[in-house]
């Protein structure tokens, strides 16, 4: 079925937004004009269900009843950074008491708590070339023998390797030869793209003061990540002083990217919440339904193969409103160590997320830092070793074999 094309200034009627979704999802993929028009109007409940219902439907064909998690630990290897987002409260400074770069012994101790709980992935997240900012944190890698912080992050991934996790990095803006020497050690690695829209770095937008926040830099990061193929995992940051026609274009890129390189193995959904002590504490995030409806339009916008997630402690109110919205992963969620970047928003348990998947009426199933469709059938996507030891945590079908101590219940 096919509609006219309505104005673009005028409001959608719940009709138009069926017809918009059915199409959608019968393509396969919702287009920029439309999903402009169905994002801007997501604040109406008349909309918004529509969109829920075609991104379910258009999860459920691809990826059928299933939710995946994967059990981890989160390794914040430094907090320090050159950038300084008006959202962020992870980032210190190196005369904050709370300024912290752990040491590879420590990583050890982490990575042997994770392995004794049953985690199989290492999350590194840290700050962006915090030495290019600060010179203590210069003369603290000198003192070790490294002459950046991704060099002596490359040394912290062999540490959780060989102490048997599997590294995910996150550490910003990284270069194509740091991309290749992480990928040693790493099942994926990821950045957020947050926002192609060049207007937050404007004075008195979110990013003034982070360079690496500049579009052009992290579009060429995730190239640079599909030409040396490396899983990678990318994401949209809601409420942040974008347009709805900014989400979407957002959107649009990160599926672009993929198209060309084949390498996007997720997209993550986050909603920024404000923060006390931040710049932006005073603006407001968007509401728990409209984060919903933007996971959905994320869902048809990237297509029914594409793994969508939203992270399931920054919503823990609406984790059933989600679950009608097309996603099929939750992202990391860990047993032991806190969520860093939000530590005001605690993970659920795996067994209240298996609860609450299962009471709405689909299947919480355990992945590693990787998905199953990369590690069983595109071996050019890996460090040989690194394939070698992450095919020991899956049957043949790609399904996790629990650690020892690990069951998903467990929290
Ligand atoms: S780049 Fe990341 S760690 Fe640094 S200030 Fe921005 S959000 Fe915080």
């Amino acid at each position: 079925m096919s509609f006219p094309p309505p104005q673009d200034s005028a409001p959608l009627t719940r009709r138009e937004a069926e017809g918009l979704v059915a199409e959608a999802v019968e393509d396969g993929r919702l287009e920029r004009g439309p999903a402009t028009r169905l994002g801007a109007g997501l604040a109406d409940e008349s909309i918004r269900e529509p969109v829920l219902e075609g991104a379910f439907e258009s999860k459920r064909r691809a990826k059928g009843d299933t939710v995946s998690v994967s059990r981890n630990v989160f390794i914040p290897l430094t907090n320090l950074c050159r950038d300084r987002c008006a959202y962020c409260t992870f980032a210190k400074l190196p005369e904050s008491p709370e300024a912290r770069t752990y040491s590879l012994d420590e990583v050890a101790e982490v990575v042997r708590g994770g392995v004794r709980m049953g985690c199989i992935e290492a999350l590194f997240c840290l700050g962006d070339k915090p030495e290019i900012a600060h010179r203590s944190h210069r003369e603290w890698l000198r003192r070790r023998g490294f002459a950046s912080t991704a060099a002596y992050l490359v040394e912290g991934c062999r540490v959780a390797f060989e102490g048997g996790l599997l590294p995910h990095t996150n550490a910003g803006i990284l270069s194509g030869d740091e991309m290749a020497a992480l990928r040693r050690w790493n099942a994926s690695m990821g950045l957020m793209l947050e926002s192609t829209s060049p207007r937050l770095r404007g004075r008195g937008m979110a990013h003034f003061y982070a360079p690496d926040k500049d579009p052009s830099l992290r579009l060429r990061m995730h190239e640079e990540a599909g030409e040396l193929r490396i899983p990678f995992t990318s994401g949209i940051l809601l409420g942040i002083g974008e347009t709805a026609e900014e989400r979407v274009d957002t959107l649009l890129a990160i599926r672009d990217l993929a198209d060309r390189y084949g390498h996007i193995q997720e997209t993550i959904v986050q909603p920024f919440h404000p923060k006390p002590g931040t710049p932006m504490r005073a603006y407001s995030g968007l509401p728990d339904p409209e984060v919903a409806g933007w996971v959905a339009i994320a869902r048809l916008v990237l297509g029914p193969e594409m793994n969508v997630q939203a992270p399931p402690n920054l919503a823990p109110e609406m984790l059933e409103l989600l679950l009608r919205s097309g996603l099929n992963d939750w992202g990391g969620v860990s047993p032991i160590t806190v969520d860093f970047i939000n530590p005001e928003a605690p993970w659920p348990t795996f067994r209240e997320l298996r609860r609450r998947t299962e009471a709405a009426g689909q299947r919480l199933v355990e992945r590693l830092p990787v998905y199953p469709e990369y590690l069983l059938s595109r071996p050019e996507f890996f460090d040989a070793k690194v394939r070698e030891v992450a095919l020991r945590f899956v049957d043949a079908s790609g399904s996790v074999l629990l650690r020892r101590g690990a069951t998903v219940e467990a929290a």
